[in-house]
């Protein structure tokens, strides 16, 4: 390839990065005014989860980037009618690369495959943010900031017609920080025009089992709002 024609096709990558970036919320890096003109009219080159897994890239966005091992992108579907949305990788999941894999992880796919009759693969699954949080802390207001426009893309391109926010950090992000899981949980409201049911997380569940009951129902009203059978007495 000559090397005017190499450069003409990197700028033009450039391009279509930087204008995806700023079509999603985030900030691109700055750029002269010129420069800057001739980026205006771009247009995005993320259509697929695999497109947007390779633009995120090996991300240092967030601080979250410096103690990771691995970005925890999400998996399932790309055409999922539900998706469930967690709040972090935790440890195992940090160290497989994959989101619900540890623990909480086998309750979820529980949930999911002997509950509601479904596979795992068939849903989508992922979180708020897609870096572990040091210490499996709360991720923080700058991380969720930072992060939340990939999720929102997932979104865009899987167009589930139920998302599942799972745990109060979730909803918090979703909803706005006035969030309460214990009250609002099993309640439906609105993400991206899409229907969200709100319900506890499966590490919740681990450690207070006598709350299935409660996520039982919520899984119950997605279910119906997806057209799945419910068994009588389920
Ligand atoms: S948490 Fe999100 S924004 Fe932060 S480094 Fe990881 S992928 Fe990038």
């Amino acid at each position: 390839m000559k090397p005017g024609t190499e450069l003409a096709e990197i700028v033009a990558h450039l391009k279509n990065l930087m204008a995806f970036d700023e079509s999603i919320g985030l900030d691109p890096p700055r750029v002269t005014s010129s420069v800057s003109r001739y980026l205006e009219g771009a247009s995005g080159i993320v259509r697929t989860l695999e497109d947007l897994r390779s633009h995120i890239g090996d991300c240092k966005r967030c601080k979250l980037s410096r103690g990771r091992k691995n970005l925890v992108f999400g998996e399932g579907s790309s055409k999922a009618r539900l998706v469930f949305v967690g709040e972090a990788p935790g440890r195992e999941e940090d160290l497989a690369g994959r989101p619900f894999v540890g623990d909480a992880g086998k309750l979820l796919t529980k949930m999911i495959e002997n509950g509601m009759g479904l596979k795992r693969e068939e849903v989508y699954i992922c979180n708020i943010v897609k870096c572990r949080p040091p210490n499996n802390r709360d991720p923080e207001k700058d991380e969720i900031a930072t992060c939340i426009p990939f999720l929102k893309e997932q979104l865009r391109i899987i167009q589930p017609e139920v998302i599942c926010a799972l745990g109060r950090v979730a909803g918090q992000s979703l909803m706005g920080r006035g969030f309460n899981i214990t009250k609002e949980r099993g309640r439906w409201v609105s993400y991206m025009n899409v229907p969200l049911m709100p319900t506890f997380h499966p590490a919740y569940l681990l450690r207070y089992p006598a709350a299935k009951r409660q996520t039982w129902e919520d899984l119950k009203e997605i279910m119906r709002c997806l057209g799945l059978e419910v068994k009588k007495n389920a």
